[in-house]
């Protein structure tokens, strides 16, 4: 099919996701033909470098040979089986292997295909098992301001972006929010532990109010990714946990987006030298090849589903739950950390990056420049309420795909980016707002 072909035919049948259709009036789809490493090629052989990773979920570039090689061999061999009343090797040997990875302090792992439908997951397991100990009043759920949880209800009711919530707000069960410990809101001469702190006291006073009715809160640990990439101290979460532990109130860490090396460490959590009762994961656990989510739980958790009544067990369910080749590609991914050394490798990847970007660090219209582990972000400084998609327009004709949200513009790159790529990520970045802002 050529380029022209695949766009009107696109328009035509697919309903493109996070979009208002009427803009492809003017802006135009970009058909992929194919992906190599770090790169998007489209029809006309022009590259873009996935300075994103599609939506946060590739780790290691596009058609990485070892995670084709380990699906074409799990292709031959199991493609699915159900996973209730049946198991296979893929899903056993990786959830070993992730629980080893929480120093089996997370030994009990559910499975699901998306990450909104692990976070419905986590939500219903941490009200079932205060119901199942006795405790049916603890039926609510706590977020911070700014988080993003998914775009299903029950992860809607604890999202808290307007433009995603709003249309559906009588849908929603109501939720609260506490203050976020976002360290771009510390006051004059606070530091970023400081605007932590400062959070934490707010949480504190919530709870002491509320814990008898709160089931779970849930965090984006170190970085709130979708409203924004908010980064704060992991001081927050040592304190979030104290105070979950001391009201009894469990502590859900989604790491959809934060997990699997993106701040630094396997998981961000393991920053602040916590465990969370609850670990949701999906995004790049699979390398970005297949739909893949999962929830880790403890022993305790786990204990409290554990008896004769079906009812007191988990009975929720996906038709995928488990699929055996998604299992394989996440299995191939942990190898790939494993055998190449990743967070450490990250680590002088990071620095250098971070070196690279110096002049956007310094730029005036880039403000608060910022970096966790893998990501870096800054708010550029303009009221225009079509930047992001002016930018987005002006870095793709450089070759740079980037996908600023409001007026935020973030990198997220895939771990294999190397020089070149990282002179085409600040070279790009700085003419696009040359083109945008003038
Ligand atoms: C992307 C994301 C989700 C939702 O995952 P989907 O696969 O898009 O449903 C949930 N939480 C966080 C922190 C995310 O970034």
């Amino acid at each position: 099919m050529d380029n022209d072909t695949l766009l009107r035919r696109s328009l035509d049948a697919v309903w493109h996701p996070c979009t208002q259709m009427k803009v492809h009036e003017t802006l135009p789809l970009v058909p992929i033909r194919s992906g190599e490493g770090p790169w998007l090629i489209d029809f006309e052989g022009r590259r873009y470098l996935d300075a994103i990773s599609s939506w946060w979920v590739n780790l290691f570039g596009h058609a990485n040979p070892r995670i084709v090689a380990a699906l074409r061999d799990q292709l031959d061999t199991l493609d699915h089986v159900m996973l209730a009343g049946f198991t296979h090797e893929p899903v056993v040997a990786l959830s070993e292997k992730l629980s080893a990875l929480t120093g089996h302090a997370l030994g009990h792992c559910f499975y699901a295909s998306d990450g909104a439908s692990a976070v419905e997951i986590a939500l219903k397991m941490s009200f079932h098992f205060w119901r199942n100990t006795g405790h049916p009043g603890k039926n609510r759920f706590l977020s911070l301001a700014g988080s993003y949880h998914g775009e299903t209800l029950g992860a809607l009711a604890v999202t808290d972006v307007a433009l995603f919530r709003d249309a559906y707000a009588p849908l929603l069960r109501a939720c609260d929010t506490v203050p976020s410990p976002d360290w771009r809101l510390a006051g004059a001469g606070q530091s970023p532990r400081d605007a932590a702190v400062t959070a934490a006291i707010a949480l504190e006073a919530y709870l002491a109010a509320h814990h008898a009715e709160v089931a779970a809160l849930i965090v984006e640990p170190l970085v709130q990714c979708a409203t924004g990439m908010a980064m704060h101290d992991a001081e927050y979460l040592r304190r979030a946990r104290n105070l979950c532990d001391h009201y009894g109130v469990h502590l859900i860490a989604d790491e959809i987006a934060v997990g699997c090396g993106r701040t630094g460490t396997f998981f961000a959590h393991e920053q602040a030298g916590i465990r969370p009762d609850f670990l949701c994961l999906s995004k790049g656990i699979s390398g970005g090849t297949l739909p893949l989510s999962l929830v880790m739980t403890t022993d305790a958790v786990y204990a409290a589903f554990w008896d004769d009544s079906t009812a007191r067990g988990f009975l929720h369910s996906h038709s995928y739950t488990g699929n055996p080749l998604a299992c394989r590609a996440a299995l191939a991914t942990l190898e790939i950390f494993e055998t190449d050394g990743v967070i450490a490798a990250n680590r002088r990847l990071a620095a250098q990056i971070t070196a690279a970007a110096a002049p956007l660090a310094a730029d005036p219209r880039a403000r608060h420049f910022r970096n966790t582990g893998m990501i870096w972000a800054f708010d550029a400084a303009t009221d225009d309420p079509l930047f992001a998609r002016r930018f987005h327009q002006a870095a793709m004709a450089r070759g740079l795909l980037l996908r600023p949200l409001g007026n935020t513009v973030y990198f997220m790159p895939p771990y294999v980016v190397g020089g070149e790529e990282i002179e085409l990520l600040v070279d790009g970045t700085i003419g696009a707002l040359d083109e945008v802002l003038g």
